[in-house]
């Protein structure tokens, strides 16, 4: 299956996977414009708020 039944943060690691809603929770999703489908962002919600990249935890 496509990316978007899975996402990991390459923050903090957290993994959501298989189950939409949980998805959304944690990650939240985003629509791309070309394609019209939605993908599961790459960054967990908790590090988007916080900025966090993988060389500079914050999380
Ligand atoms: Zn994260």
């Amino acid at each position: 299956m496509p990316s978007i039944l899975k996402a990991q943060c390459p923050c903090c690691n957290i993994v959501a996977s298989g189950d939409l809603k949980k998805m959304d929770e944690f990650f939240g999703f985003r629509n791309m414009k070309d394609t019209g489908k939605k993908i599961a962002q790459s960054y967990c919600r908790n590090c988007r708020s916080k900025h966090c990249d993988p060389g500079h935890k914050k999380c």
